[in-house]
């Protein structure tokens, strides 16, 4: 087998997952990843990514910057012949918020999409406050949920949205 190629980067394919806002990377490979994976997790729970829902999640998709409802449905909306109703937007979003596709911004009454599509558990995010794009927690902080259990306390929503200034902004600052 050759060594031949030890020094070049042959993992560079390879996105790993979390490794999305506030780090460099290629966007136009994360969206497909993750379109792909929202579509994986699909067909093994037997879902239908319907195009409406596909749709949203794209557009969710296009950035890393959390997105209201009515900003989605602009974006849909944009030159298309038939008019899309809110309702419809709103059933897309239940969906793909049920099943770990996207997530809820509490505090911008917004949603974002998620870095490892279908997860069922909390999620947690840093928010740049300058260039508004959201970051969502590879490593959760699982003391929070061990804390309640202390307590006894069972939770059954969380929202943890840490506010800031992302490294990449904060170099242009001052
Ligand atoms: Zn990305
Ligand atoms: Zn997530
Ligand atoms: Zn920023």
């Amino acid at each position: 087998m050759s060594r031949k190629n030890k020094h070049s980067p042959a993992n560079s394919n390879a996105l790993k997952p979390g490794n999305f806002a506030f780090r460099k990377h290629d966007h136009r490979r994360c969206q497909r990843q993750l379109l792909s994976a929202a579509r994986q997790v699909c067909e093994r729970r037997q879902l239908r990514l319907t195009a409406r829902r596909r749709q949203v999640l794209e557009t969710l998709l296009a950035s890393h910057q959390p997105m209201g409802a009515y900003d989605i449905l602009a974006e849909l909306n944009r030159g298309a012949a038939d008019r899309i109703a809110p309702p419809i937007v709103y059933r897309a979003l239940e969906f793909l918020l049920a099943e770990g596709f996207i997530h809820r911004i509490e505090s911008r009454n917004a949603f974002v999409s998620c870095v490892h599509p279908g997860h069922r558990s909390a999620a947690q995010f840093l928010i740049c406050r300058d260039c508004e794009q959201v970051a969502e927690l590879e490593n959760p902080d699982a003391g929070l949920f061990a804390q309640a259990d202390d307590l006894g306390f069972a939770v059954d929503h969380s929202v943890v949205e840490i506010t800031g200034v992302c490294a990449e902004c904060q170099k242009h600052v001052g």
